[in-house]
C-alpha cells in the first residue's frame, strides 16, 4: 500500500454516511466506495479503509490504519490505548440502563442482585465496580431489548439514541452510564512517519474549522442608525460585528458570525431594536 495515511471508516452503518460527509466539508474528493475496502482520496495523500466499527480501535492500535472514526462506546469498550483527537459532534448517543415493567429501577442500588443483559460488558462492570453494586453481567452479541421478555435478564445496559427500540419493546429509561460521540483516534503516540504526521494536521486543521463553521451561521440585518449601540449590545457575536453603510443613509447594515443556536433567542429583540430584512446564512468554513 501507498505511504498516504490510512483513515478507519465504518463500512456500513451508523456513522458511515456522516463521516463521509465530515470528510467531503474538509474538501477531500473521495472515490466512490462501494462495496470497496480500500479507497483513496484523489486530492489528498490519504487513504480510506472500510472495516467493522468493532474492529476499529484494535487496527489503529495495530497501525494497519494510522487513524479512525468510530463511537466512544467502542474506543472504551475495546480497551485499547487508543488516543481521541478530537469529537466530531454526530453519532451522538448513550449507553443506559432499560427495565421492563415490574422491575422498576428508582435508584441506582435497585440494580444490587440483578441480571443485566448488555453488549458492553467491559464498560458495565467498570461501572458497576466503580459505584460498588453487585449484579450478574450477561453479554450478548445484539438484539438486547428482546432479552427481559424471553426472561434472559431483568434489565438491560444498551445504547440508546432515541428511545424508539426501547419503547417498541416496552422497557423504560433509567440511569445514564456514559454518554457518546464519534470521535477521531490515533494510536497512543506521534505517528512515526513525519510526512503522515503533517497531513494528519492538516485534517484536524481541516475538521476544526468544519465544526465551528457548523456551530456558526452568519447573520445580516439593516438597522436604523440610530439603534447601532443597542443592536451590537444584542449580537452574541465571535468577533465585532461589521458595519456597512447603505444608500439610504438613515440606515446601516450590519453583519456578523453568530452561534447558531443564539439565533432564535435574540430575533425578537433585534426586531424590537429596529432591525429588518434579516437573514441567517449557513457558513461552509470558518478559520479562526
Ligand atoms: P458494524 O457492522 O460496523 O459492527 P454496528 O451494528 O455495530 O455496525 P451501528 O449500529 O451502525 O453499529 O452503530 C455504530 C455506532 O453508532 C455505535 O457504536 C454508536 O457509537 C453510534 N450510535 C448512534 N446512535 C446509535 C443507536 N441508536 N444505536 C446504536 N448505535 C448508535
Ligand atoms: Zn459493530
Amino acid at each position: 500500500m501507498s505511504g498516504n495515511l490510512k483513515l478507519a471508516l465504518q463500512k456500513k452503518g451508523r456513522l458511515t454516511e456522516k463521516s463521509l460527509e465530515l470528510l467531503s466539508l474538509c474538501g477531500l474528493d473521495i472515490e466512490n466506495y462501494s462495496e470497496r475496502l480500500v479507497v483513496s482520496v484523489r486530492n489528498f495523500p490519504m487513504d480510506i479503509l472500510f472495516l467493522r466499527d468493532d474492529d476499529i480501535p484494535e487496527y489503529v492500535q495495530d497501525g494497519v490504519a494510522d487513524i479512525g472514526i468510530v463511537g466512544e462506546n467502542v474506543v472504551s469498550e475495546k480497551q485499547t490505548q487508543s488516543l481521541i483527537l478530537e469529537k466530531l459532534g454526530f453519532g451522538r448517543c448513550s449507553l443506559l440502563f432499560a427495565y421492563p415493567e415490574g422491575k422498576e429501577i428508582k435508584k441506582i442500588e435497585d440494580i444490587n442482585e440483578k441480571t443485566i443483559a448488555t453488549t458492553y460488558p467491559r464498560i458495565l462492570k467498570e461501572y458497576l465496580r466503580t459505584n460498588n453494586l453487585n449484579a450478574k453481567v450477561i453479554e450478548l452479541r445484539g438484539s438486547v431489548e428482546i432479552a427481559p421478555s424471553l426472561g434472559v435478564a431483568d434489565l438491560i445496559c444498551d445504547i440508546v439514541s432515541t428511545g424508539n427500540t426501547l419503547m417498541m419493546n416496552k422497557l423504560k429509561k433509567s440511569f445514564k452510564v456514559f454518554d457518546s460521540q464519534a470521535v477521531l483516534i490515533s494510536a497512543a503516540g506521534e505517528l512515526k512517519d513525519e510526512r503522515k504526521n503533517d497531513v494528519l494536521r492538516d485534517l484536524l486543521r481541516r475538521i476544526r474549522s468544519v465544526k465551528t463553521a457548523h456551530s456558526s451561521k452568519y447573520l445580516m440585518m439593516n438597522i436604523p442608525k440610530e439603534s447601532l449601540d443597542k443592536i451590537i449590545g444584542i449580537i452574541p457575536s465571535l468577533k465585532s460585528p461589521t458595519v456597512l453603510h447603505l444608500a439610504d443613509e438613515n440606515m446601516l447594515a450590519v453583519h456578523a458570525v453568530i452561534p447558531s443556536d443564539k439565533f432564535w433567542e435574540i430575533i425578537e429583540d433585534l426586531k424590537s431594536a429596529g432591525a429588518s430584512g434579516v437573514l441567517l446564512l449557513p457558513i461552509e468554513n470558518l478559520i479562526q
